[in-house]
């Protein structure tokens, strides 16, 4: 399989420079030339596990990987999971429900980066080169990363974060990890100084030459491609045709769905559900992608204003067209606004929702009182949009993170405090471990001079 930039400035390159590079050099993402197409082999994928379906998916986009590394990569990749089919889907009455959240940090972000750190570790070994990954966050992805690459031969990774900004348990999922290769770098600052630190880092060509510096974040299409996998199991659970509704933030997970119905996955509708920060509900809605102010929330995870995936969307909306792409987002980066399509939704297969505070911690409370099933305040945007679809047929909301993680908002909306996990509470007695760093781009880059695997 090669692969082609969503701005059609670089020559087709194969997976292992996908992987490696995340963006491509024309400031473009990365797309595979082709979908290669399952609808034939329904009956013989209905019968696999999870690993197995994700070795059939994977190994189609994968192909330079020798198959004895990735079966063995994907198999190690989703034992780290507490269930034995990766992610259950539950059903109680009417609420079908697709748990993403049974990986080593319980959410969504671990089934991609579980297989993520595999792969770099196998492939770097291979080329026989090192890479030190630098991030920020602001919660969940950082975590997510380091459970990704602990102790990974040839990888260190370094994750900036607002020191006192993160929540006790967000931040306790990142500094407890004890591996050599992991630092925590706890900045004097915003996360919004963490992400210029971040670029004015990444922006010195040399230095990040110098230091086999690279990124884990959404825009590696390898993420996009594991998340295929769940989707495709899911919907070959059902006998007819289901809709899926993800809450949304970069527009990561909602992409691996679309891609699974393009690969000809029987799925009949796709629900997008956003909380305040509703960019991307007004651009399915409407056609025009404005940005607005970021506004917290309790789904902090989707509070983003500019989705960077949904550059993938509009390349393939634009059937790759990529001279006008590129006249959109640059249109979108002067003006904060563009026009893909006037006056009109974007995508009949696509409904858009935003859902606010009140209706999500009151979602959070009917799922409990109805079912008597706990959700957390992101996966209760996603149920909430669902309840607004009129699409027919069986509707799957995805579960991106355990309820556990957000233990506020759940235990204040249910009115009882249900919302823990063993592995959680043993954070506590844990040892901690961080640097702590001035909001001083000079201080972090001589903190990774002197700690970088080279
Ligand atoms: C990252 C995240 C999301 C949003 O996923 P996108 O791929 O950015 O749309 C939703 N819920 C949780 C719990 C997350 O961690």
């Amino acid at each position: 399989m090669l692969y082609v930039s969503t701005r059609g400035g670089v020559q087709p390159v194969n997976f292992e420079q996908v992987l490696l590079e995340g963006q491509a050099e024309d400031g473009g993402l990365f797309l595979p030339a082709q979908y290669p197409q399952l609808t034939d082999r329904w009956d013989s994928l209905k019968r696999l596990s999870f690993s197995e379906l994700a070795y059939e998916i994977v190994s189609l986009y994968a192909t330079d990987i020798d198959s004895k590394s990735l079966r063995t990569i994907l198999h190690e990749a989703f034992t780290t999971f507490d269930e034995d089919n990766v992610v259950p889907l539950v059903q109680i009455e009417d609420l079908h429900i697709l748990e993403l959240f049974h990986g080593p940090t319980l959410a969504f972000k671990d089934v991609a980066l579980q297989v993520l750190g595999r792969l770099f570790e196998h492939v770097l070994q291979t080329q026989g080169r090192v890479l030190n990954i630098l991030g920020a966050t602001s919660g969940d992805t950082g975590s997510a990363a380091i459970a990704g690459v602990q102790g990974r031969d040839g990888i260190g990774i370094f994750i900036m974060f607002p020191d006192g900004r993160t929540s006790q348990l967000q931040e306790l999922q990142m500094t407890t990890v004890r591996e050599k290769n992991v630092h925590c770098l706890a900045i004097d600052g915003s996360f919004d100084d963490c992400q210029r630190i971040l670029k004015s880092i990444f922006n010195d060509i040399e230095f990040k030459r110098h230091a086999s510096l690279g990124a884990v974040n959404s825009i590696n299409w390898a993420r996009i491609m594991v998340q295929i996998v769940y989707y495709v199991y899911a919907s070959l659970r059902y006998d007819e045709p289901v809709t899926f509704s993800v809450p949304t933030g970069n527009f990561g997970n909602i992409l691996s769905a679309i891609l699974a119905m393009r690969m000809g996955a029987p799925i009949r509708r796709l629900v997008l559900g956003t909380n305040e920060n509703d960019i991307l509900a007004r651009f399915f809605i409407s056609g025009e992608y404005k940005r607005g102010a970021v506004q917290q929330t309790l789904s902090p995870s989707m509070d983003i204003q500019v989705a960077s995936n949904l550059e993938r969307f509009i390349y393939l909306y634009l059937d790759g067209d990529s001279e006008r792409l590129v006249r959109f987002m640059r249109e979108f980066s002067e003006n904060n606004h563009a026009v893909l399509r006037q006056n009109g939704r974007i995508d009949t297969t696509i409904d858009a929702y935003r859902v606010d505070t009140d209706e999500t911690i009151e979602t959070i409370r009917k799922t409990w009182d109805s079912y008597g099933y706990l959700v957390d305040p992101h996966t209760a945007v996603g149920v909430a949009a669902a309840s607004r679809t009129q699409s027919e047929g069986p509707i799957v909301c995805l579960a991106t993170a355990h309820p556990a993680k957000f233990p506020n908002a759940v235990n204040q909306a249910i009115g009882k405090s249900l919302a823990n996990h063993p592995r959680l509470d043993a954070l506590l007695e844990k040892d901690a471990h961080k640097v702590k760093l001035p909001s001083d781009q000079e201080k972090v880059r001589s903190y990774l001079e002197a700690n970088i695997i080279s």
